[in-house]
């Protein structure tokens, strides 16, 4: 997971920028008429992120064409995003590519690797449709994440995903991702998670959800197996120019220079593998 900063811009503002872009009187109307309601959501859910507790706002199981809040239909207030805010031609398009263009290199937040195209709705819009146009709850996301991901919702703390825009400090600085080198030929990668002993055991849980929720697991091994080519070919050279002992000195410095840019990247979690593997350096990457 990447941080992101949770991004600046006023809900109140959001919402009424994609009701500039409604051409249907009837419509405007009912959406002005559900603005405090949409406020009061926001800074509901800005509270409760920022405690962990999203998992607590109740689902909204109503139907499309049944009345979510006010008099406004829960497939109108998904419109709301899909109708006034993706599309290019409305006045709130800036607004959502200020949002998607917030990604660092442009790198998804939740895998790490993924370029983004999208935002995704961290609580579901189908399920939550008040949130529909929240900026809190739109995360630029690479589309494997969003649209791959476990649509199961949380139910308690420990099953949520991490929130790139809130959940920051201990996710990003200590490392929870780590790596083992299969002894195949070609060599592959196996991932997986070991949080900190000190970490709380929600927050244990919840780097474990993430994993699992975004397929991290398979999705690394193939970015990792792409690596393990390109790498085979330059330890060859390395070995052949400076000896074998060489490999697992270059393959130190690689470790330690991704991890200084990013603890729990799979390149990281690769490479600490690569260095402790005696079978890798004495030869198991030819
Ligand atoms: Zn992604």
């Amino acid at each position: 997971m990447r941080a992101l900063t949770a991004p600046n811009y006023d809900p109140l503002t959001v919402y009424q920028t994609c009701i500039n872009g409604v051409t249907d009187d009837s419509l405007i109307d009912r959406l002005n008429n559900i603005t405090d309601e949409i406020v009061f959501a926001a800074k509901d859910y800005e509270q409760k992120a920022k405690a962990q507790l999203l998992y607590t706002i109740p689902k909204n199981n109503c139907k499309n064409n049944e009345i979510a809040l006010g008099k406004v239909t829960k497939e109108e207030l998904k419109e709301v995003y899909t109708s006034y805010m993706v599309v290019s031609s409305k006045p709130a398009r800036d607004i959502y590519d200020s949002l998607l263009s917030q990604a660092h290199l442009g790198k998804c937040p939740y895998c790490g690797f993924g370029q983004t195209r999208t935002l995704d709705h961290y609580l579901p819009k189908a399920k939550y449709p008040q949130f529909s146009v929240l900026p809190f709850n739109l995360v630029p996301s690479c589309r494997d994440c969003n649209t791959g991901k476990n649509t199961a919702i949380a139910t308690t703390a420990e099953a949520q995903s991490l929130h790139p825009y809130f959940d920051h400090q201990i996710f990003i600085n200590d490392q929870w991702l780590y790596a083992k080198v299969n002894e195949t030929k070609p060599a592959t990668i196996y991932f997986f998670v070991k949080a900190p002993k000190q970490w709380d055991e929600i927050s244990k849980a919840r780097v474990q959800a993430h994993f699992c929720n975004f397929n991290l697991s398979s999705r690394y091994s193939v970015e990792a197996g792409d690596a393990l080519v390109s790498l085979r070919d330059v330890l060859i050279s390395y070995c052949q120019s400076f000896g074998s002992k060489s490999v697992r000195d270059l393959l130190k410095i690689e470790a330690n220079s991704s991890a200084k840019q990013h603890s729990n990247s799979w390149k990281t979690a690769m490479l600490q593998a690569l260095v402790v593997s005696d079978w890798y350096c004495d030869g198991g990457f030819l």
